[in-house]
């Protein structure tokens, strides 16, 4: 016998059959005459099947951990279409709001300047808008989808901000004339109201009034469900969830949701190459909006 004993790195190779033919001979004449290496191999061989029996249950174990049973959150929205499909869209009327979301910017830097001011700015601003108009839509949408990118900007200034502005697109909603206008085809109120309440409750993790954020985090992601909206909406809902619940101390449930968000963010880079910045996605989710409702 050789006198080198193999070490269990080496045994291993063996019994996964990484190692040469040579090496697999002389290993196997080694063995054969040493009793200690015999039962070393004979041990690893045990470990190796147990590993390869119980480890794709482990992952299974692993991949099924969810939310609790009555968890808002425990599955995300996808089926939960709106149940009254727009008006399908004239030519006219796309580029109406292809043009208006190109004039929305100015109107956009203007709420963001009352958000600033320290008066009754914002709530004149607010009131100013109208939301029959789709260009004060995608105005307030921007300024919104601009306020979650800059939330250590102020947060308590950002959580005014949401909770006003869900203030003024629930009172739009309220108004008959809002169901039929040719407005809610290119961005429906639900979309805008979702994205308010998004703010406040992202705004909430900053301020650290995390009951009120979940509140507003939950109620958001139901008005994206009846929007229709895309699945970065939804992730960003759920990442925004998964800080508060971190927060919270609910290490495994923001693991899962931002595991969730995480894949719907990948693919969407991958996809198609979406701006998760901010006016490019509105764009993006504007047209897709328009291309849903024509067919
Ligand atoms: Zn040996």
């Amino acid at each position: 016998m050789s006198a080198a004993h193999p070490d269990d790195l080496t045994l291993l190779m063996l019994l996964s059959g990484e190692t040469s033919e040579l090496e697999t001979a002389r290993l196997r004449r080694h063995l054969a005459g040493c009793s200690a290496c015999s039962s070393a191999l004979s041990d690893l061989n045990e470990l190796d099947q147990t590993l390869k029996t119980t480890l794709p249950e482990l992952e299974a174990a692993l991949s099924e951990r969810s939310l609790p049973e009555g968890d808002p959150f425990r599955c995300r929205p996808d089926e939960a279409r709106p149940r009254r499909r727009p008006a399908r869209p004239t030519d006219e009327v796309v580029n109406e709001a292809l043009a208006a979301s190109r004039s929305a910017d100015e109107l956009k830097l203007r709420l963001l300047g009352a958000v600033r001011s320290p008066d009754d700015a914002l709530r004149e601003a607010l009131a100013a808008l109208d939301l029959l108009e789709v260009r004060d839509r995608f105005g307030l949408g921007y300024a919104l989808d601009e306020a979650l990118y800059s939330m250590v900007d102020g947060p308590a200034r950002w959580a005014h901000f949401g909770r006003a502005s869900r203030d003024t697109v629930l009172a739009a909603r309220s108004d008959p004339r809002f169901r039929d206008a040719s407005a809610e085809v290119a961005y429906p109120l639900d979309d805008l109201l979702g994205l308010s309440l998004l703010v406040e409750g992202t705004a909430c993790n900053w301020t650290g009034d995390l009951v009120r954020g979940g509140r507003a985090l939950r109620r958001s992601y139901g008005a994206f469900a009846r929007s229709g909206s895309s699945d970065y909406r939804f992730a960003s809902v759920e990442l925004s969830e998964s800080q508060r619940r971190a927060f919270l101390d609910r290490a495994e449930e923001a693991l899962h949701l931002a595991e969730r968000a995480r894949l719907t963010f990948e693919f969407s880079l991958t996809g198609d190459g979406v701006d998760p910045g901010g006016e490019t996605d509105f764009r993006q989710n504007f047209a897709l909006a328009v291309e849903n409702a024509r067919q």
